[in-house]
């Protein structure tokens, strides 16, 4: 392993740069994971919009909580661990010092540690979640499936983490659809018969007679014809504006063959 690997690093709101850092180093309790899977978490999605977490990641930082990987570096202290080992790491783990951690309620900890980096090709899992929150994963179980335990259905991760992604592209698509409908000239020339099937170029088309042609009906239908178009387009507009910046970050989570977005 040389010292360098390839990173997703966050720098702030919708800024993502996959740049070389350095392999991080482990200490005495840590272990040192190849990251095999890495999820995108509904959270990573906030925190991408937003540029910021008021706890779980202070950028600049690699990005990415959610993976599963291999053993690849154990520090010395590290018992319950080997090499080679397939491991799904959680992303924080309680201090199990504070008033909350005493009575049980681990989950409002006062000192919750909380670990990033996971879009990268190595990750350090920090001795507290070593020792508390990370597994190994059963040979029936794969990587994808491990990576989830923090996480959601395939389902809900289609509906809270790929959909908002893709709304650009989505509302894009379905103004370009609706125009090429609306519009369409050829086709409903020829295969339309009655009035009430026609589309309205085809309609407008109708006002050009072997009388003359009605330039007035004529303009003012292509006038009124495009309203529902600019209407749709207009409400449509606020997802097409943040689709021009988002698509550099959604590169990102191409980048790399053992990064899956999910
Ligand atoms: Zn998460
Ligand atoms: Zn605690």
């Amino acid at each position: 392993m040389n010292n360098h690997m390839m990173a997703a690093v966050l720098y702030g709101k919708e800024h993502l740069q996959v740049e070389p850092v350095a392999v991080p180093t482990i200490e005495s309790g840590d272990i040192l994971v190849r990251v095999k899977v890495a999820l995108t978490c509904g959270t990573d999605v906030k925190v991408f919009r937003r540029g910021y977490h008021a706890r779980m990641i202070v950028p600049p930082a690699v990005f990415g909580h959610e993976l599963a990987g291999d053993v690849v570096a154990i520090g010395e202290d590290v018992t319950n661990f080997s090499i080679g080992q397939r491991v799904v790491a959680a992303n924080s783990a309680p201090c199990g010092d504070c008033f909350f951690c005493h009575r049980g309620l681990e989950n409002l900890c006062e000192d919750l540690l909380f670990n990033n980096g996971a879009y990268a090709e190595y990750i350090r899992i920090p001795r507290r979640i070593v020792d508390l929150n990370t597994l190994v994963i059963p040979p029936h179980v794969s990587f994808e499936e491990a990576a989830m335990v923090d996480g959601d259905s395939r389902l809900g991760a289609l509906r809270r983490v790929v959909l908002p992604l893709v709304t650009p592209g989505l509302a894009a698509t379905a103004v370009f659809c609706l125009i090429v409908s609306w519009n369409e000239f050829l086709f409903a020339l020829v295969l339309t018969q009655t009035d009430a099937a026609m589309t309205l170029p085809v309609g407008i088309a109708g006002r050009v007679t072997q009388y003359g042609i009605k330039w007035g009906a004529m303009s003012a239908a292509a006038v009124v014809a495009m309203i529902p178009i600019l209407a749709f387009a207009m409400s449509v507009q606020k997802y097409l504006v943040r689709g021009l910046s988002l698509g550099a970050g959604l590169g990102v989570f191409a980048i790399g063959s053992s990064t899956t977005i999910l």
